[in-house]
């Protein structure tokens, strides 16, 4: 085996999902998990290390678009809320703008989201869209310990299993909680049959994200020996400095131009971007219609800059090529590397 190196991600047999190819045959091939320790690198936390996923540069680079399917009102303002059916009405809003650019994106739908809204997880599975998790009811990994973390996931795996018969096995944390000091999570994504994670912000702001953790798609080895794939949202760095651009507010209040030159900076640096929204952020009505006791404070920080999203998007999905996030890494359980 070559040491890992010279090895490419190539396109799966049917065109979506990539699969590693051995260069010099040209055939699927394992993913190298050779005894070449050198090319794994310490994250610095908690004897974490990873590895970068090597980039076929014979490909177009693509972003990918991901959209944490939830409820305002119950995923963000007041958990013990119920879930309304505001998040579906967004959701279409999202499909149609995609559709006119002929775009797939990744969902990580919210258990609790597709109790309520069954059908809408079945169409986007037959529309093509990647349909992952967003664990059961929007607990925070901080706030939970190893076993009710590993008994969230199965129910949020298996009730969105059950409706497009496709397998999940990506997740995102609710609030990026996956942190310092929950890095065990991983080793319980990866026993519970997860290929990958989006749950870890590459830098540390508001209380969430680990300052200085490796910015782009990689392989991670636990100390436990677990293995995952990590695929962090977009963030750019200027003189030491990192910068969020993947999303949520800074999306909604960047101005545009300040968006386009980031998105712009990493393609041309050949790194994709991952970005990621939620349904009530193209919902600008929400605050006024909702019957809901919303501080000033929240209307502001949670609903400025709503009603530009579709616009801001547009122009994004007008600019640059997109495919769901699954496209950015290797699609081979790593238990048969
Ligand atoms: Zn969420």
């Amino acid at each position: 085996m070559a040491g890992g190196t010279g090895w490419v991600i190539r396109p799966g047999p049917t065109g979506g999902a990539p699969s590693v190819a051995d260069p010099a045959t040209g055939q699927p091939a394992p993913v190298p998990t050779v005894a070449d320790d050198a090319l794994w690198y310490e994250t610095g936390h908690a004897g974490v290390r990873y590895r970068p996923i090597p980039r076929d540069k014979t490909r177009p680079l693509c972003h990918a678009l991901s959209i944490d399917l939830e409820d305002w009102q119950q995923s963000v303002f007041d958990q013990s809320l119920p879930v309304s059916n505001r998040f579906v009405a967004s959701t279409y809003r999202l499909l149609e703008l995609l559709d006119e650019f002929g775009v797939r994106a990744t969902f990580f739908v919210l258990g609790l989201a597709a109790e309520k809204a069954p059908s809408l997880i079945r169409e986007l599975h037959a529309c093509g869209h990647e349909v992952q998790t967003h664990g059961y009811d929007h607990t925070q990994v901080t706030a939970q310990d190893p076993d009710e973390f590993r008994r969230d996931l199965r129910k949020a795996k298996a009730l969105v299993e059950d409706l497009t018969g496709a397998e999940v096995y990506g997740f995102r944390a609710p609030r990026f909680s996956i942190v310092e000091s929950n890095l065990w999570a991983l080793d319980v994504l990866a026993d519970c049959g997860f290929l990958y994670d989006s749950s870890i912000f590459p830098m540390r702001i508001r209380g969430y994200g680990i300052g200085g953790w490796p910015r782009y798609e990689h392989r991670l080895r636990t100390p436990g020996g677990a293995e995952l794939f990590e695929v962090p949202v977009a963030t750019l760095a200027l003189r030491g400095f990192r910068l969020p651009l993947g999303g949520g507010g800074y999306f909604r209040l960047f101005p545009y131009a300040c968006i386009r030159l980031g998105l712009r900076w990493l393609h041309w640096r050949g790194m994709p971007a991952v970005l990621y929204f939620h349904p009530y952020e193209v919902d600008p009505d929400a605050f006024r219609e909702l019957n809901l006791p919303v501080p000033w404070k929240t209307r502001l920080h949670q609903g400025l800059g709503r009603r530009g999203v579709l616009d801001k998007l547009r122009e994004v999905l007008d600019e640059f090529p997109f495919a769901p996030l699954r496209e950015l890494i290797p699609q081979q359980r790593l238990s048969e590397a």
